[in-house]
């Protein structure tokens, strides 16, 4: 069975460079893969004005948000959520022709709406989400900007973000940290496994971590605690660097994938038959 790819990620993380990397990676022969097979791509940002590749089924050929946006009397977000939730009416209709498709690929890739908390904390989002993952085995696919979250804070609210999805969706969890030709993810991975580095990283954060005394300020013990409880976090997960820019680390991607099968097979699907 193909596995599908659900990508999220913050606005300007490289969510779309990141699918159209991923995608000609599985159009290209290359020694560790052989024989790719194009994988199968829904698009389902109603907003986005063009998409640098093709996609089988695309939201914008069912509903043109800018129309709803007119007929309902709403702005940019409530027509777009309201174009999702449209969308999702016909979601049966979706999965019928994927899974007509099925036997053909090895991967299903479910392109989200750039405005990310649309599709994560909006009732469509859950029911495409739980869709899809009840017919086919699915991993989430979080985007982040690694220039852009070197900070210890901004590093960490990211992370609770990503916590916050993995527990809402429970499904196997990959964190793709992006644009590594600008910044490599060393020190993410170490900040993830090494708990007093991060906590040094913290003490360093500059003003503010301390107050006039010497005493850890509210938001540096305040961090410290919420770090305790994303080493648990971090023990759940999987973590790839890759340059949608270059290509690197695609492979290590595809390697992240196929293990979150696993976990897939292991444990989301149990549970998923016992609650049936
Ligand atoms: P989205 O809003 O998440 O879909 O982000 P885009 O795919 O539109 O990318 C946002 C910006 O980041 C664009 O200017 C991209 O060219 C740039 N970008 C995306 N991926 C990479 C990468 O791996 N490396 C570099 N240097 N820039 C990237």
């Amino acid at each position: 069975k193909p596995i599908v790819i659900i990508t999220i990620g913050m606005a300007g993380a490289g969510k779309s460079t990141f699918v159209q990397r991923i995608n000609s990676y599985l159009h290209t022969p290359t020694p560790s893969n052989p024989n790719p097979r194009p994988p199968y791509i829904l698009n389902l940002d109603p907003a986005v004005t063009q998409v640098p590749f093709d996609a089988n089924i695309d939201i914008r050929d069912t509903v043109d948000y800018k129309e709803v946006m007119k007929q309902y009397n709403l702005g940019p977000n409530g027509g777009i959520l309201t174009a999702l939730n449209l969308f999702t009416t016909k979601f049966d209709q979706v999965l019928d022709l994927v899974e007509k498709r099925s036997q053909d690929v090895d991967y299903i890739i479910l392109d989200t709406p750039g405005q990310i908390e649309i599709f994560t904390w909006s009732a469509s989002g859950a029911i495409i989400t739980d869709a899809v993952a009840a017919s086919f085995p699915a991993v989430i696919a979080y985007v982040i900007d690694t220039p852009r979250t070197t900070a210890p804070a901004t590093f960490m609210s990211n992370m609770l973000y990503a916590c916050s999805i993995l527990y809402k969706t429970k499904l196997p969890f990959i964190l793709v940290f992006n644009k590594t030709d600008v910044t490599p993810h060393d020190f993410a991975l170490q900040w993830m496994t090494d708990f007093e580095a991060f906590q040094e990283a913290l003490a360093h954060g500059g003003p503010g971590s301390v107050d006039s005394d010497g005493e850890p300020t509210y938001m540096s013990s305040l961090m410290t605690s919420m770090s305790l409880v994303l080493d648990e976090f971090y023990k759940s997960l999987r973590a790839v660097g890759v340059s949608s820019m270059t290509g690197d680390g695609v492979p290590e991607f595809f390697a992240a994938v196929e293990e979150a099968r696993g976990e897939y097979e292991r444990e989301y699907l149990p549970s998923l038959l016992k609650a049936q």
